[in-house]
């Protein structure tokens, strides 16, 4: 069956996590998240993770040619049944850029940019919900799970919290980092025809048919 290469964009809580989960396991896709892959190579101390480690603490984006590296490492490994779903990458037109070549170099179309739409109220409500357990580091959310800070975790007994990033006004401030960054990348795609937008704040099994159908149709008109 035809299927489409992914990017999946959209600003933190918009369920990009959750859905890259359920394209890898229900369409196979192969998820390259740049974030992980970095972590990766931090945590084995290999040339890559010295050199990403100090901007990843400082919560700076890494030098665009490292991790442009690493995706074209990926892309040129890529067979032709195999389809990707790229999270977190790109981050700048340096990279959009950088892919587009890539792609051109090794025969492959430019892929479908989903643009995960979530309005900043909802931003801020899914991840204020969120809690978290240190014991065995499951994620809760108040408004599905209905635990709050203090209760114990069902799993292992832990006492839940809230990271300290999921506040309100910490969260604000990731989204306008978020919107900074993406503005330009979003407006990129447009320009080429790869955007589609997708309203994320349908019920989760909305969300999932709208992408499986557009990962299998490409665009819907
Ligand atoms: P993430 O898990 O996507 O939030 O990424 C964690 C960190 O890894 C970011 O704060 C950056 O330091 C780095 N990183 C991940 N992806 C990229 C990228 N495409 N370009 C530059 N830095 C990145």
């Amino acid at each position: 069956m035809a299927q489409h290469d992914l990017i999946l964009l959209g600003p933190p809580g918009a369920g990009k996590g959750t859905h890259a989960e359920y394209l890898k396991t229900d369409m196979n896709y192969m998820h390259l998240s740049t974030g992980d892959l970095l972590r990766v190579a931090v945590a084995a101390q290999n040339n890559l993770g010295k050199q990403a480690q100090t901007y990843m603490e400082a919560g700076e984006l890494v030098p665009d040619d490292l991790v442009i590296d690493l995706v074209a490492e990926r892309m040129e490994q890529l067979g032709s049944d195999e389809y990707y779903l790229l999270d977190g990458f790109p981050r700048t037109i340096v990279q959009a850029e950088a892919l587009a070549e890539i792609l051109e170099g090794i025969g492959r179309e430019q892929p479908l940019v989903i643009n995960l739409a979530v309005s900043d109220a909802e931003v801020v409500r899914r991840l204020s919900g969120r809690r978290m357990c240190p014991g065995c580091g499951t994620i809760y959310n108040v408004h599905r799970d209905g635990l709050d800070i203090g209760d114990n975790c069902p799993q292992c007994g832990g006492e839940l919290y809230q990271r300290s990033d999921d506040q309100p006004e910490a969260i604000r401030n990731r989204l306008e980092v978020y919107k900074q960054d993406s503005a330009l990348l979003i407006e990129y795609y447009r320009q080429r025809g790869q955007l589609v937008t997708v309203d994320a704040e349908q019920g989760q099994e909305e969300v999932s048919a709208e992408l499986a159908q557009l990962a299998r149709r490409g665009r819907l008109y």
